[in-house]
């Protein structure tokens, strides 16, 4: 293991996938460059939320033969009875439109769909290996296997092989990467150039100073700090569990502010929250269980708070364009819980990786009147809660189960309810019967700093100007959602804006050499 060094071309702060991408172009734009990466956790954590993620990345494409080429694990069989619907550059665009109200901003996600295929194929180059997400984004349904929600990749084994590639892959290219070392200023010249980070390092930790060209921030939102979630999410906030690393509490937005007037962007009081276990750990993820605590088969039956009331509809759309906003609707619940309810009808369908005996408290009964007891020990009224799902019954009557397809909006809905449910609605009254209690996991925050579309260079609030040699990606980056979320998207970002993030840096330092 090197030393911490005193000098570097380029610095990058965190070792997300947003900030080895930006390291992997770097080093790719300019290899006689040193490139050093610092990140704040210990390396048992190395990888950020990356580590954390399902590695599903969104991207433009032309069908099944598009995507082909970039993945391992289908077979000829397989690929002939395969629908994927191409994912064009306007269907992108129009489902970040969608999902943030027209707030995205639009150089910011013009650049995002356009890179988002090359993005990929540049990681999977460089040895990332994609396989296509039949367990997460397709249902075998009438011998076909039909993708769905314009989401098909995902990376072999979610996040924690995604970070093993990237590791290897930025390793191969000469980055050296430092952990436990987190940066606490950034330090600039009089013209306001980036001139070096002052870290901690050590046991007990001391100061010091990295020298250095360029910087890129990729540090992460403020997710895991439940003071800034009180102060910038709203009220109950600070209560949300943490899906992911405790490290990204979001100091770095702010030294950022501080040292070189960076300016804000974006949604500061929106986030991706999901529906996830109740039982989960509150301050942070778990490295073994990860993305399992999540709890997204809801489309598939009915959710109710403790009230016994429902307060969404569960099939308002394809689930990968409702999940990241329906943690926020669960936080603002009772005690911030909800119960998923199923009966024998839609319990295949649910995801083993998620409702697994495992992995989840599975409460489980032979008819609805049992199922309502043994929910009521742990929190639900259920007296409430057999009146909803009579009335729930009564207003789903003539749905036929053959019309049902979980993999399109199938039109099933509700009749004469207060709150509909508008797909994939079939009566719960088959036993046997399943509940899971679940809560609100927030996943990352959408606030952060504003940055150029071309180069993702900081903006300053002072000069409305780039801040010359400091650059900022992944979460950090304000400015792209607001409100919700199109499944994918995140890491997709992360890679568009980290790969010309890293590129722009390296050509500024060679410059300058
Ligand atoms: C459970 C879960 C599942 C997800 N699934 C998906 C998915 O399948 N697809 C998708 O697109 N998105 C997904 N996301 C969202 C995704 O995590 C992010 O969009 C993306 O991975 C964030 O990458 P990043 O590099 O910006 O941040 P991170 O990967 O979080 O990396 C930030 C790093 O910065 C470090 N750091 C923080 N502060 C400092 C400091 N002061 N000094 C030094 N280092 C610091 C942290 O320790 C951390 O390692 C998921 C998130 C979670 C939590």
């Amino acid at each position: 293991m090197s030393c911490l060094p005193s000098s570097t071309d380029i610095l990058i702060i965190g070792s997300g996938n947003a900030g080895l991408s930006a390291a992997l172009s770097a080093a790719q734009t300019n290899p006689t460059l040193k490139i050093t990466v610092i990140d704040k956790s210990p390396e048992t954590w190395a990888g950020g939320n990356t580590y954390f993620t399902a590695g599903a990345f969104r991207t433009t494409h032309n069908g099944l033969p598009d995507l082909l080429p970039l993945v391992n694990n289908t077979t000829p069989e397989q690929a002939s009875r395969i629908d994927i619907p191409p994912y064009t550059a306007q269907d992108f665009q129009s489902d970040l439109n969608r999902m943030t109200n027209n707030r995205t901003d639009p150089a910011l996600s013009a650049a995002l769909v356009q890179d988002s295929h090359s993005a990929i194929s540049w990681l999977s180059a460089h040895g990332i290996r994609f396989q296509l997400s039949f367990n997460r984004q397709a249902y075998e349904h009438n011998n076909r296997i039909k993708f769905w929600g314009g989401l098909a990749l995902k990376t072999q084994n979610g996040g924690k092989g995604l970070i093993e590639d990237e590791l290897h892959a930025v390793r191969n290219a000469g980055v050296n990467i430092f952990f436990s070392t987190p940066a606490t200023a950034l330090l600039a010249n009089p013209e306001g150039a980036l001139t070096g980070v002052q870290v901690l390092t050590g046991t007990p930790p001391r100061q010091a100073t990295i020298h250095a060209g360029a910087v890129i921030l990729a540090a992460g939102g403020f997710e895991a700090n439940p003071r800034l979630r009180a102060q910038y999410l709203g009220p109950g906030w600070d209560c949300a569990r943490v899906r992911g690393t405790p490290y990204n509490t979001g100091e770095m937005l702010g030294v950022a502010e501080r040292d070189v007037h960076a300016r804000s962007a974006g949604n500061w009081s929106g986030c991706h929250c999901v529906a996830w276990d109740a039982d989960a750990p509150a301050g942070s993820g778990d490295r073994v269980v990860s993305n399992e605590y999540t709890k997204s088969g809801y489309p598939l039956g009915i959710m109710v708070n403790g009230d016994g009331e429902r307060f969404v509809d569960e099939g308002f759309d394809m689930r990968n364009y409702t999940y990241a906003m329906v943690g926020r609707r669960v936080l603002a619940q009772p005690g911030q819980v909800a119960f998923q309810v199923w009966d024998a009808r839609t319990l295949g369908w649910l995801r083993d990786e998620e409702y697994r005996g495992e992995v989840v408290r599975r409460i489980e009964a032979d008819s609805i009147q049992e199922l309502a007891e043994k929910c009521a020990l742990v929190g639900l009224d259920s007296g409430r809660f057999l009146k909803t799902v009579q009335e729930y019954n009564a207003s789903v009557e003539g749905n036929e189960v053959e019309s049902w397809d979980p993999a399109v909006k199938d039109g099933l809905g509700t009749k004469n309810l207060a709150i509909p449910k508008s797909n994939w609605a079939l009566p719960i009254d088959k036993p046997p019967f399943l509940a899971v209690k679940v809560t609100a996991g927030i996943t990352f925050t959408f606030g952060g700093l504003a940055v150029s579309p071309e180069t993702a260079a900081v903006i300053s609030e002072a000069t409305d100007e780039e801040v010359p040699g400091l650059y900022c990606v992944g979460e950090m980056l304000g400015g792209i959602f607001y409100d919700n979320y199109p499944g994918g998207s995140g890491l997709t970002a992360g890679t568009v804006f980290g790969r010309r993030a890293g590129r722009a840096a390296a050509e500024r330092v060679g410059q300058m050499k």
